[in-house]
């Protein structure tokens, strides 16, 4: 894309980012991890550029410390996310699913992705993106209940540390009718809206380090988390 086309391009994006903001959010979604996690800093704007991705949200397993992995950096099995599980955040029906895709070595952008979507009984559609070689347990059509275990997190298609990458799609069809405008981004057949998690504990911001028991939010760049796991999940 020529750069004078990044200006309305960005204009226009914030004003479908604001019109994504203005909708109820969504309930009933547990988060798609156990353990420690971090939202990471979307510093080259990436999420800013498509539709789908607008507000996908980049997750990191961290220690107690805050560190993404142990020992050797370059040595995909040192980052605490890699081969941890993935679950669906709440029942539905698996739309897509693969996994048979390679992990790329740290540092080096891969092709094709391993995912994992699932349609909601609302009509929402979670997506699970970056999941390892091997790893994804769901086929198309299958029923999922919430809490079960679909994959595990990797380092396939376009990642250079090993991440989930997730968003909840909507229909930009139904949702954004602006379609005039829309024309700009013709094969995005869906829009990523804000992310909210239920029952799950903010444990940093930045620097800051805080203990708040969150009964439903949208994380945030930059926030430690820590999630229930699944065995108490059931327990309940
Ligand atoms: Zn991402």
């Amino acid at each position: 894309m020529p750069p004078d086309m990044w200006g309305p391009r960005l204009k226009w994006m914030n004003r479908v980012a604001q019109k994504l903001e203005s909708r109820p959010p969504s309930s009933g979604y547990r988060p798609p991890l156990e353990g420690r996690w971090k939202v990471l800093i979307d510093k080259t704007h990436h999420h800013r550029s498509t539709l789908n991705m607008l507000n996908a949200l980049d997750l990191q397993a961290v220690d107690e410390r805050g560190r993404a992995y142990k020992a050797d950096p370059r040595v995909l099995s040192n980052w605490y996310s890699f081969g941890k599980p993935v679950y669906a955040i709440a029942g539905g029906s698996v739309q897509n699913a693969n996994g048979e895709e390679p992990d790329a070595p740290v540092g080096k952008l891969g092709k094709k992705t391993n995912a994992v979507s699932i349609v909601h009984p609302n009509g929402e559609v979670s997506n699970y993106t970056h999941l390892k070689q091997g790893s994804v347990t769901v086929k198309k059509g299958d029923q999922v209940e919430a809490g079960q275990m679909i994959g595990r997190v990797g380092n396939s298609g376009q990642a250079v540390i090993p991440h989930l990458h997730f968003s909840i799609f909507v229909s930009r069809v139904k949702e954004l009718p602006i379609t005039r405008d829309l024309d700009h981004q013709a094969d995005n057949l869906f829009a990523s809206i804000p992310v909210y998690w239920e029952d799950f504990r903010l444990v940093r911001v930045g620097r800051i380090k805080c203990n708040v028991h969150v009964i439903r939010g949208r994380p945030q760049e930059n926030w430690i988390m820590e999630f229930n796991e699944l065995k108490e999940e059931s327990a309940r």
